[in-house]
């Protein structure tokens, strides 16, 4: 399907056609880089594109878009690569050797995916924080979406997008932490958080 192309919305007419893919990165402290990809996922898969979410840190969690994302096949899929969150001891992420080998070997996954040229659009969500975490080089990321296939749009959402990333990327929002419920002890909500 063309990406490029804006049918009835002659509101979206002006300006260039990219004639290619985006890269999107949803990045900063506050709440909203995930589901904000989710939403283009949504929106998305009403003009049935192919869309693929790779998550790199959650692992086998029933959250509430994966249970709909089921439903969404084969337009939508989705897959938990991660394993779990990682710890931090005096503010310095403390990754086992399972997750250290984990993120290398979900790249990889994610790097087929990506030159497969079967999706329309591919989310690696929480990838920023990996990169961030040193369990994966910025530079080997930027490569693999140097070389994406044309019409790819890919998304990268997490904490603290390196600049490498933010160069390249076409799109970029910080999401700005202004309050968090969290904070003042409520708890994760299903719905609003998973
Ligand atoms: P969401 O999945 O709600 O869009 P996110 O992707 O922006 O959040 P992550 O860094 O992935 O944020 O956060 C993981 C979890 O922590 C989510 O459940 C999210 O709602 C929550 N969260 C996000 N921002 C904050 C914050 N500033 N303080 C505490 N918890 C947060
Ligand atoms: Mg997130």
């Amino acid at each position: 399907m063309d990406l490029n192309k804006n049918n009835n919305f002659p509101e979206y007419e002006s300006g260039k056609d990219s004639g290619r893919g985006l890269v999107i990165v949803n990045t900063g402290s506050g709440k909203g880089k995930t589901t904000a990809a989710l939403g283009m996922a949504m929106r998305a898969a009403g003009h049935d594109l192919k869309v693929l979410i790779l998550q790199f840190i959650k692992s086998g969690g029933r959250t509430g878009e994966i249970k709909i994302i089921e439903k969404l096949k084969p337009r939508v899929e989705m897959e938990q690569l991660g394993k779990g969150f990682i710890k931090f001891k005096d503010g310095r992420p403390q990754p086992d050797r399972a997750q250290i080998e984990n993120a290398n070997k979900s790249f990889k996954y994610a790097r087929e995916k990506i030159y497969s040229g079967k999706y329309d659009i591919i989310i690696l969500d929480e990838i920023n924080n990996i990169i961030s975490y040193g369990l994966l080089k910025a530079e080997e990321v930027v490569g693999v979406i140097k070389n994406k296939p044309k019409d790819l749009c890919v998304i990268l959402t997490g904490r603290n997008a390196p600049p490498e990333l933010i160069n390249i990327a076409d799109t970029v929002t910080e999401m700005k932490d202004i309050k968090h419920a969290f904070r003042t002890g409520i708890r994760a909500r299903k719905g609003i958080e998973y």
